[in-house]
Formats: structure tokens, sequence, C-alpha cells
């Protein structure tokens, strides 16, 4: 509304000007030629001038607004054609009813409007331009960690560990254009003599980088020099810093031997980067001004080129981070938001068996439906999954046919969140996959060969408790002997308890989840059970060990026996872990589409740096005085975690060390 209202005074203001030059008889010769019979104009009626006025006002009116709506281009047409018959209607009303239609007035209001409204719009495209490429160069300004002398500083570091550099100098134009010194570095093994001939030296050197900046190419150098008593080449080489085809300075290098004709592109590389930090500096102080009127200012658009090489040069930047990916072992491919792949890496096309001249036509869902298996039959709930909740998905997959297993990740990208409060926008997905063949073979190689050495264990163990036993019941064995006895009948049977808990641990894990017997199962009775049975152990220690009553809860699909027993071993902890006289409660609760089954105690609690490994197998918290308990062997909470992983369920864990734990697990609801 507002833009119309600007237009439409804009188009007045030009048809203005363009009546009070036909008002004060400027116009007067011109519209003469359009005037019919040549002969005698007085034949002709002068025009009102309040008419002439309203049709000179309204032709720039209209063509105002025409060039608004529909672009100058398309208007040009229009305009074109009603000019044409204005000058053909100017001809015949003067021949036949000698009226004067002021038709130069008129077509001269038509195209000032046009133009004004023309200049108005560019001008508007024009600062959103300035406005946005300015706000993409200062994007870039923030994101710069080091300033620029510093980053001159290490790109000189970089070439001293790989070429056998004497010195290295970068050169800028300043004001004038004429090339100064900005950084300098000394080979190490430089031995800082002063050249007798210093001066004709610094002028080759700078003469070398003025031919290398006109030039755009590396330029070299070689001299005879005499080191201590041998006779060596030794080389100057001046590199231009180049962006987008602009010098911004030259790099001079004094090698101690003959130049590598080798190393050109990296020079070319290392001159290309110094260059754009150069340019960024300068961006960065022509930018720090006020904002000026940019429209149809020399300086104006200047700023704003520079503003653009910044950005350009990011975009070079911004690539070399996809070419990273290409390095690493794991297939990646990065997918933007609308399901269009963004990056694919070697990898990621060999896993996914695609030709290299396809992957310009994968899109998101073609590439995952190439890992479809088993447990991944359905990408597309996957991704879902993944944008709503804002967690990456992960899952080993398997492929039969290829004897391979893959881990495959799909995660979603944030941006980074410039301050605390800013909410982290999503960007793209990033998909991983890994080759895990592997690591699973050699896993399972170990599971194999520690349960076979499991199974041979047994068979001695259970004779020593035999014949342990058969001899303590004995009545010629001494008391003393008899004691000694009961120790080894004790201690075996806390050896073959442990062999039997970690068989089953990797049982499970070599399990497969089809293999769990699913029958529904109500938690609340199995709690109740185990409440009731570990009431004497509880007792034992004074501890109060309660269940907390909890409504109606729907069933769970689970195995009763492997389920029974992960509640023991949550409950047994709970009473192992805690003081004498204090509470362990247990309790059921219903979520969203699970079934939590909670297990709070009073006792010692967890540190922090353990909360996440006491699932590990084998874990054990040292404890002061407790870690050579005998009872405990580190399995019970890895078997939990197995058994509850296999039903698709998940273990959790909250503890403060001299407050208690609670250790909680949920299944599915039925
Ligand atoms: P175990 O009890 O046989 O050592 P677990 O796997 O059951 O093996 O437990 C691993 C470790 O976690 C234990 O050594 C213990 O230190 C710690 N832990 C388990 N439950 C609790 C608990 N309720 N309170 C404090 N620490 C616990």
């Amino acid at each position: 509304m507002k833009s119309l209202l600007v237009t439409s005074l804009l188009s007045l203001a030009a048809a203005l000007v363009v009546w009070a030059l036909w008002a004060s008889g400027v116009l007067a010769s011109a519209q003469a030629v359009f005037i019919l019979p040549r002969a005698g104009t007085s034949a002709v009626a002068a025009p009102q001038t309040s008419v002439a006025t309203l049709l000179i006002l309204a032709a720039g009116l209209i063509t105002g607004l025409t060039v608004e709506r529909a672009g100058a281009r398309r208007a040009l047409i229009y305009i074109g054609i009603a000019l044409l018959l204005l000058c053909l209607s100017s001809f015949l009303a003067s021949a036949f009813f000698k009226v004067d239609v002021v038709f130069v007035p008129v077509a001269m209001a038509a195209c000032a409007a046009g133009l004004a409204v023309q200049v108005k719009r560019l001008r508007q495209t024009d600062m959103e331009l300035t406005r946005n490429i300015m706000c993409a160069a200062s994007e870039v300004n923030q994101l710069e960690g080091a300033e620029a002398g510093a980053r001159l500083i290490s790109g000189l570091k970089l070439l001293e560990a790989v070429l056998p550099l004497d010195e290295a100098i970068i050169f800028h134009p300043d004001a004038n254009g004429q090339l100064v010194p900005v950084a300098r570095t000394r080979g190490k093994s430089s031995n800082g003599k002063i050249e007798a001939d210093r001066n004709s030296t610094w002028r080759a050197g700078l003469q070398l980088c003025e031919r290398a900046a006109e030039s755009g190419q590396i330029v070299t150098a070689t001299k005879d020099a005499e080191s201590a008593n041998r006779q060596s080449s030794v080389a100057s080489v001046a590199v231009p810093l180049c962006h987008e085809g602009r010098a911004l300075g030259a790099l001079l290098l004094r090698l101690r031997e003959a130049f590598d004709e080798s190393d050109r592109p990296l020079l070319s590389a290392v001159g290309a980067q110094l260059a754009r930090s150069f340019q960024r500096d300068e961006a960065r102080k022509e930018m720090h001004g006020k904002a000026i009127a940019t429209f149809l200012s020399r300086r104006g658009s200047a700023r704003r080129l520079e503003a653009f090489r910044v950005v350009s040069g990011l975009l070079t930047e911004q690539r070399f981070g996809a070419e990273v990916l290409s390095e690493t072992s794991d297939g990646q491919a990065v997918a933007y938001l609308d399901g269009t792949i963004a990056y694919l890496n070697p990898h990621m096309l060999e896993a996914a068996r695609i030709e290299a001249d396809e992957a310009a036509h994968v899109d998101l869902f073609t590439l995952l439906d190439r890992f479809r298996a088993g447990v991944f039959d359905e990408p597309t709930i996957a991704v879902r999954r993944v944008l709503q909740t804002g967690n990456a998905y992960e899952r080993e997959l398997y492929y039969p046919d290829r004897n391979q297993t893959l881990l495959l990740r799909i995660a979603l990208c944030f941006t980074r969140r410039a301050s605390d409060d800013a909410e982290a926008q999503p960007i793209c997905l990033a998909i991983t996959v890994r080759d895990v063949t592997r690591m699973k073979e050699l896993d399972k190689l170990k599971s194999d060969m520690i349960s076979l050495m499991s199974h041979e264990l047994r068979t001695p163990i259970t004779s020593i408790n035999g014949f342990a036993e058969l001899l303590a019941m004995d009545d010629g064995v001494p008391a003393e002997s008899r004691e000694f006895l009961n120790i080894i009948v004790s201690e075996s049977q806390r050896l073959s308890r442990m062999i039997d808990t970690f068989l089953s641990v990797t049982k499970l894990e070599a399990a497969d989840k089809q293999e769990v017997m699913k029958i529904p199962l109500k938690l609340d009775d199995v709690v109740g059970d185990m409440v009731v049975n570990l009431q004497p152990l509880a007792k034992k220690k004074r501890i109060r060990l309660v269940q907390q009553p909890n409504g109606r809860l729907p069933p769970v699909a689970a195995d009763k026996s492997l389920i029974t027993q992960c509640v023991a071993n949550l409950i047994d902890n709970a009473i192992k872990y805690s003081p004498e006289k204090t509470t362990v409660s247990v309790s059921t609760e219903l979520e969203a589409d699970a079934v939590r089954v909670l297990v709070e105690d009073r006792g010692y609690g967890i540190p922090p740096e353990s909360i996440d490994r006491v699932w590990e197998k084998f874990y054990r918290v040292a404890r002061d005085g407790q870690e050579k308990d005998a009872e405990t062997t580190g399995l019970g909470l890895s078997f939990v975690r197995e058994v509850i992983e296999q039903h698709g369920g998940s273990v959790a864990l909250e503890s403060e060390v001299g407050r208690g734990s609670k250790f909680s697990f949920t299944l599915p609801r039925l």
C-alpha cells in the first residue's frame, strides 16, 4: 500500500515537471510537429489548460502504476502501443477536428514517470542486495577466529615446515599502491647474517614480487651463492596473492636450495589462502564505516564488491569441508531438509552400491532405500522420527547376501547457537554408514572363546564342589578341615554362579531378538513376587523393602524368567549397596507407550563418572571397602541392560553419591 502511494506521488511529480515545461511554452515547437495541417496552425484550437493538465498528469500516473505493477519490460510494450495510438490520434484530431491533444507533453510525462518509478524499483532491489551481502559478509567476519595478522604468521610457519626456507616476507600494497612488507619470518637454520648487498637484494626481491603480482604467476629467480665452503644454488620465489583474479600482494620466499617445481601447486594454494585473509581484512576495514547510500555511488558499489569477494572466499573455503569428508573411512552423506542430497562421499557410494554417474540423481530416500534390511524396512519412518524428535537414529544392519554389518546413523544437524538463548535451527540431515563387519566378527570370536572356556571350567568346578561337599559330610574329617572344606564349597559355588551369569549374558548377546520368548506379562505381579522373595535378604540388613501400589497397568510382551531375573538383580543391588535401616522402594508406572519399573534406594549412590559405565560387563564401582566384596561380579547390570534392550526397552539411572540411586527400565506396552 505504502509502495503504491510512493509510486503515485513519484509519477505525479515527474508529470508535474513536464507539465511545467509545457506551461512555460518550452515544448510548443516540438508539439507543433504533431499538428496537421502544418500551415495555418491558427486553425487548430489551443487545448484548454485544465484538460491538458489532467491529460498530462493522468498519463504520468497510469504509466507509473503500470511500471510498478507489470515491471518495466512488459509495461514498455503497453506504453509503446499507447503512445503510437496517441501520436496517430494527434494527427487525426488536428487534421479533422482541429483539436490539439497535447501529444508531446503527454508522451514526455509518461516516459518521465515510467523512468522515475523504474529508478525507484532499482534502488529498492539494490538496497536489499546490499543489505543481504553485507549481512553475509559480516557473518563470515564473526566466524573468523584468528585475526588476519595471526593468520599470516601461521601461514608462513606452515611454509617453513615444508620448504627449505631462509626467509619469507609477505608484501601488501599500501595506500599508494607500493608493495610494503606486512609479515616476515626467518627459517630456523637461517644464520641471520646481514648480507653486504642487503639493499640490492631487497630491491631485487621487491621487483620479483611486483612482477608476480602483475602477471598473477609464480616468478622465480636463481642465484649462485657461496655458503661456507661450497657453491650452492639458492632461489627466490615470488608468489602472487590472488583472490577473484585480483592480486592483493605477493609472498617472497628465499630458499636455501633450488626451487622444486613440484611445490608450485602448494604455493599457489597457500597464496590463495593468504589472499583471502587479506581480502577479508580489507573488507572488514571498508565495512566498518557507516552504512552509506549505495545506489549510483561508486564507493557504495566498491564496498559491495568487497563484501561479495568475502562471500565468494567463504564459498571456496566451505567446499573444503565437503572434501574433508571424502577422507574419512565412513560413508557420509549430507541431505538438505527438502530431501535432496548435498553431498555423498566415495565410501557412501560404495556402501550404497551407487555408480558415480548415478550419484547426481540420488535423493535422500533413494539413498536410504539401498540400506533396507530386517530392522530398517521403512526409511521414511526413521527419517520422520529423527525430524520430529531431533534425536539421532542408529541401527546395526546385517546383510546376509554380502555377509556385511553396517552401522547406519541418521542425525539432524543444527545451526551453531550464537548465544545461549538463541534457538538452534535444524539445517540438514547427516547420514553416516560405518562398516562394522570386522568388529562384529572379532566380538563374536571373543564371546565364543569366553563361553567355550566357561563351559570347560564348569566341569572341574562341579567336581571340586561335589567332592568337597562329600568330604565335608564325612564324620572322620577333623573340625578345622571341615571349616576349610566349607570354604571350598561356598567359593566353588560362587564361581559356578559367576560362570552361569556370564554365560547367560553372552548367550543373550548372541541371540536374535526373535529368539526371546515373549508372552503377555503383568509387571506388577513380577515386582510383587520379587519383593516377597527378597524380604528375608532385606530383613537381614534391616532394610525396609516396599512396593508402591499402582493402579491398573497394561501388560507387556516379555520373557517372564528373564524379566524376573532383571527385577531381582536391581532389588538385590539396591539392598547390597545400601546401609542398614534404609528403605528400598519398587514401583511401576505407565508412560506414553511403555511401562516403567523403578527401584529406588537411599544407599551409597554412584559417582557421576561411573553412571554410564555401570552397565558395562565386569564394571564395578570402586568404593572404600567394597572392592573386595566376594559377591560382586560386575555382571548383574549388564545382564539387565542386555535383556531389556532385547525386548525393545531401555534402561536408565539417576544417582547421587551419599543420597541413593534410582534404577529403572521400560518395556513397550502391549
Ligand atoms: P555387581 O553388583 O555384581 O558388582 P552389577 O553389574 O550389578 O555388578 O553392578 C555394577 C556396579 O554398579 C556395582 O559394582 C556397584 O558398585 C554399582 N551399583 C549397582 N547397583 C547399585 C546401587 N543400587 N547403588 C549403588 N551402586 C550400585
